[in-house]
């Protein structure tokens, strides 16, 4: 991943159009989510998600991303995959998988980011919890993006409230500012230590996203350079969000 480590304040009317985006966003892992059913192919979800970007004029900042290439609009992880998974026409989702879909919109020159993870049928306890789990450590983040908080109250209580459930966080991927690019400053990682890091202010547009997983913490990344898998071949989630620090309660702009 490239990054510019710069923090880009963004005005009352660039969150709105980041808003926009953020809805766009949702509007694409909503119709993908509708599709997770046993038999169909992630390429099937990709084609999905970029019917309903095309259909707002959009496209994802994904394709084309990085060395090699990114080759498509989403990322698609099935159970040990973790992140970065590549959409293929012969990888079929099965009952029980669970499935984790990120997306990410470009619209006016902005971008929103944002991912979840659901399971295909039913899904066993352990996957049922890791989802709960990941999912309320997204929540437990975006709780702390006040002004006023630094960066590492927003890491410290994502790595607690995994960790305090018997789960593992990630080292190696973090949550990240995001604007004009989808990887900006500030540098949120998944663990960390209250009162340290960058002070958050009214303006910054973080996108945090808790990977987590049920083994150790420990990943890999497989020969086509871009799928991270968990080393010992566990289950893993991820959840994302897009979210704005304001005057007063967080907003979170990746929901319809
Ligand atoms: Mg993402
Ligand atoms: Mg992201």
């Amino acid at each position: 991943m490239t990054w510019d480590r710069q923090i880009n304040l963004k005005t009352p009317a660039q969150i709105k159009i980041m808003r926009e985006a953020g809805r766009i966003n949702a509007a694409v892992l909503a119709a993908v989510k509708e599709r997770l059913q046993p038999g169909v192919t992630t390429i099937e979800l990709n084609a999905a998600a970029e019917e309903v970007l095309k259909s707002h004029g959009c496209t994802s900042p994904f394709k084309g991303y990085g060395n090699p290439p990114f080759p498509a609009s989403i990322t698609v992880c099935i159970n040990d995959e973790m992140v970065h998974g590549i959409p293929h026409p012969k990888r079929k989702l099965k009952e029980g998988d669970i499935v984790s879909v990120d997306c990410g919109t470009i619209y006016e020159g902005f971008v929103a980011d944002s991912a979840f993870t659901a399971g295909v049928g039913r899904i066993s306890p352990q996957a049922a919890r890791l989802l709960e789990v990941t999912e309320g450590a997204l929540y437990a983040g975006v709780e702390k993006m006040r002004k006023g908080n630094r960066t590492g109250d927003i890491s410290a209580a994502i790595q607690s409230f995994v960790e305090s459930r018997g789960f593992h966080v990630t080292r190696e991927y973090t949550g990240h500012g995001v604007g004009r690019k989808m990887h900006e400053g500030p540098q949120v990682p998944n663990v960390g230590i209250a009162g340290t890091g960058t002070l958050l202010r009214p303006g910054m547009t973080i996108a945090l996203e808790p990977m987590v997983l049920a083994g150790t913490h420990e990943t890999r990344v497989l020969p086509d350079k871009w799928t991270v898998v968990s080393a010992d071949g566990s289950l893993t989630a991820h959840f994302e969000h897009t979210i704005a620090v304001t005057e007063g309660d967080p907003l979170i702009l990746t929901v319809l």
